[in-house]
């Protein structure tokens, strides 16, 4: 959706007119603003136990002003719903409907968060159920909610607290203007690993980043990212995209370097040169991905082998040579896609190759793991890029619509802005997920 647009029907006059004649109001999302607060108003804390006290303490430090009950009339910022002591479906609804009380009383852009047990670790039915019934409860709530404000939540691994440094990165990182698209997903931490950072205003500060794909579109916004959270970073792309690459590189003081993925040594020339330049090699975003769309019945094998060369396979290929150089503590995030998820007529082969990436980065997480890294992916639905402008205008504008609450696509930084946080040392107790930046949008890209 154009900027202008949500101008229009968002300010002054026209706004009315809108109004009038029942034109779609879709929010100007609440982003990241440097500066700004971390939440537009007080955040309400609800629920009981020791979650419910590590959460008041996390906040408090932050400087919130964090109330335990409804703030009657008082517009509010947020609310938190510490679920985590929940036991039985009754238990959940006295929370639920408490919630409901506060929620008329959101500001737009505020945030809904919710923090529990994985129902998967659960063995007894009651329990089980409450704590799947949060699942469809906030995805619900979620599309409910207007104004930009969206609703998330935390799950908590057994023998992880809510004062995890990964559940404190995540509560903040949803929170934050950081996860404006980020809507009705669910942050699952299953370790108490990671390290907070000195500041979180240069969480990656003294890391180099590599980034593929970063000469246009959503790698650019990533290495854009990356550096303003204090990386260097090194922006790779194919020779003929050079001249774009040389601009992002000169933008941000970090170096660009022409390589087409596909080749097979693409890991070696990325860990040399990194070293080398730069002195070491920390993050890695597998972001370069290309799609070559038909239907299954008339695909070629020249359409499905290079979708699957670029988005899945030189994957493999570099984790495997990075893993084998012997690097500690690399985090590495993938770009998948809601196509991969979901599915989307006429890109078998690119839902192959995203569905891929989510298997990749499951499989591999235990493999970083043991040199004290991580693997993640982000799973983007439709967001506005050059890849998205080239999907018939009709489709576009349905898929728009198609987003419950927001009714926009996303930008290129709201998915950077997911990569960051999963590259930042803070994530380190999240590993082998993939979170979705999808706006809840029903139609993948
Ligand atoms: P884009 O086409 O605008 O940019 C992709 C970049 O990757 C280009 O600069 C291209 O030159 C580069 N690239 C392609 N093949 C390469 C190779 N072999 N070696 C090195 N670089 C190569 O795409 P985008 O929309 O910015 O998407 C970025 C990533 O996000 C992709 O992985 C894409 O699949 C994924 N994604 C995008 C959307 C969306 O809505 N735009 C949705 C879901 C997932």
């Amino acid at each position: 959706m154009g900027d202008s647009y949500l101008k229009l029907v968002n300010t002054g006059l026209t706004q009315d007119l809108a109004k009038r004649l029942g034109l779609p109001r879709p929010a100007i999302l609440r982003r990241h603003d440097p500066g700004a607060p971390l939440v537009p108003g007080p955040v309400v804390l609800l629920g009981a136990g020791e979650a419910a006290h590590h959460l008041a303490e996390t906040m408090l430090g932050w400087g919130l002003d964090v109330r335990r009950h409804g703030a009657g009339s008082e517009r509010i910022g947020a609310i938190v719903l510490a679920l985590d002591s929940v036991q039985t479906p009754a238990e959940l609804s006295v929370a639920a409907l408490e919630a409901g009380q506060s929620l008329r009383h959101l500001l737009p852009g505020g945030r809904v968060v919710g923090v529990s047990r994985p129902a998967s670790e659960s063995v007894d039915p009651e329990q089980s159920a409450a704590r799947q019934g949060i699942d469809g409860m906030l995805r619900s709530l979620g599309r409910e909610l207007r104004g930009g404000a969206t609703a998330n939540g935390i799950v908590l691994a057994r023998g992880t607290g809510a004062d995890a440094p990964s559940a404190v990165a995540a509560l903040r990182f949803l929170l934050s203007g950081r996860s404006a698209y980020v809507d009705g997903q669910f942050v699952r931490v299953s370790t108490g690993d990671g390290a907070l950072p000195a500041s979180w205003d240069a969480p990656l500060a003294g890391k180099v980043a590599v980034v593929t794909g970063a000469a246009r579109g959503i790698g650019a916004s990533i290495a854009r990212t990356l550096r303003r959270d204090g990386a260097t970073v090194v922006v790779v792309d194919v020779p003929a995209a050079g001249e774009a690459l040389a601009r992002v590189a000169n933008e941000l003081g970090g170096t660009a370097l022409q390589l087409d993925i596909t080749r097979p040594d693409a890991g070696t020339v990325i860990l040399e040169h990194a070293t080398t330049r730069h002195g070491s090699l920390d993050i890695v975003v597998h972001n370069a991905g290309i799609t070559r769309d038909k239907l299954l019945a008339n695909m070629d094998a020249a359409r499905w082998d290079s979708v699957m060369a670029v988005n899945l396979e030189s994957q493999l290929r570099m984790n495997r040579i990075l893993l084998d150089a012997g690097l500690r503590g690399l985090r590495i995030v993938s770009l998948a896609s809601t196509s991969g998820i979901a599915g989307n007529r006429g890109q078998t082969n690119y839902a192959a190759s995203k569905a891929g990436v989510i298997g990749m980065v499951r499989a591999t997480a235990p493999l970083v793991a043991a040199a004290d890294g991580g693997i993640n992916a982000v799973a983007p639905g439709f967001i506005e890029t050059d890849m998205t402008a080239r999907i018939p205008a009709a489709t576009r504008a349905v898929a728009r619509m198609l987003m419950p609450s927001l009714m926009q696509g996303g930008l290129p930084v709201d998915v950077a802005e997911a990569v960051a946080f999963l590259a930042a040392d803070g994530a380190g107790g999240i590993n082998g997920e993939t979170l979705r930046v999808c706006g809840q949008s029903l139609v993948g890209a």
